[in-house]
């Protein structure tokens, strides 16, 4: 993580905008305080005693002032680049299940959105990857599988590392057509690349469950309908995309037309 101490020019902008505003109070309250005192107890305040009014708080406590707006705002960076260090995946970089799960929640919920995809991706037969060529090597496949996902979706598109080796996307507003397509895409993409275990070469596979709402839906029941379809792939043989509308009222009867959406997408790869 990068040192704080030494601050960017663009952030000592507010730092001497912080110092500013407390020492114009500090100066208010000497200037009132003296005015008060020298007008009971002597005869006023005059030019010279305002100016010591105005000089010698300034004097006094602008550099104390300056440094704590300083620190202020160097404590200000860290705690957000601990809050950013702590919603990602520290192997992967992606999102943690929690931020990932809160990103869309909030997403889903925001009319504007319109709704979206939601992809679950799983590697297939990870445990095996894990038993032939070790786990550093399966901790690179999945850096691979996590750089893969980034370089299909866009940057207004959200990753997340659900857990093990699942991950989430979700699509704000895509449909169902171009949801599907970034599963294809990724699929292919990650099928296509030989992973390099320092000796015997490997190939990787996912299988990809895909819900997709255009309007604001529960994150639990659009996960569900994604999760539901991504069991169907794997029960299919694996390798391979699922994807299909969430629709809120008919959510058990869309889930039960999962295989039939299987074998169309088996269809559409193969051919
Ligand atoms: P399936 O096709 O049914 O998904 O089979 P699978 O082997 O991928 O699934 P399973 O749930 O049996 O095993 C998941 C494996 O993923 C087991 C676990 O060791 C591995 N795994 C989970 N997290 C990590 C990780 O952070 N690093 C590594 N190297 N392996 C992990
Ligand atoms: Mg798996
Ligand atoms: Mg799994």
């Amino acid at each position: 993580m990068p040192r704080v101490n030494r601050l960017p020019r663009h952030d000592w902008v507010p730092v001497l905008l912080r110092t500013l505003r407390n020492l114009t109070w500090v100066v208010l309250a000497s200037v009132a305080i003296s005015y008060g005192i020298l007008e009971i107890f002597s005869q006023g305040l005059g030019s010279t005693g305002l100016v010591a009014a105005i000089v010698a708080p300034i004097a006094l406590a602008g550099p104390t002032m300056l440094f704590m707006a300083l620190r202020h705002r160097q404590l200000e960076i860290a705690y957000e680049r601990l809050e950013a260090a702590a919603a990602r995946d520290s192997l992967t970089q992606c999102l943690n299940h929690g931020a990932f799960v809160d990103e869309v929640t909030a997403l889903l919920e925001d009319p504007a959105t319109r709704g979206g995809g939601l992809l679950v991706i799983d590697a297939d037969h990870f445990k095996s990857i894990n038993d032939r060529f070790g786990h550093a090597c399966g901790d690179a496949a999945l850096k691979m599988i996590a750089a893969t996902i980034r370089s299909v979706i866009r940057e207004t598109d959200i990753v997340g590392r659900l857990g093990g080796e699942e991950f989430g996307i979700f699509l704000p507003g895509a449909g169902e057509a171009a949801t599907r397509i970034v599963a294809q895409d990724l699929r292919l993409r990650i099928r296509n690349v030989t992973f390099d275990t320092g000796g015997e070469p490997c190939r990787l596979s996912i299988s990809v469950g895909g819900a997709v709402c255009t309007q604001a839906t529960p994150f639990g029941s659009l996960f569900r309908h994604a999760d539901a379809q991504l069991y169907a792939v794997k029960n299919a043989g694996r390798d391979n995309v699922a994807v299909s509308t969430f629709a809120s009222e008919g959510a058990e009867q869309v889930s039960s037309a999962v295989p039939v959406l299987v074998y169309s997408e088996r269809k559409a790869v193969n051919s």
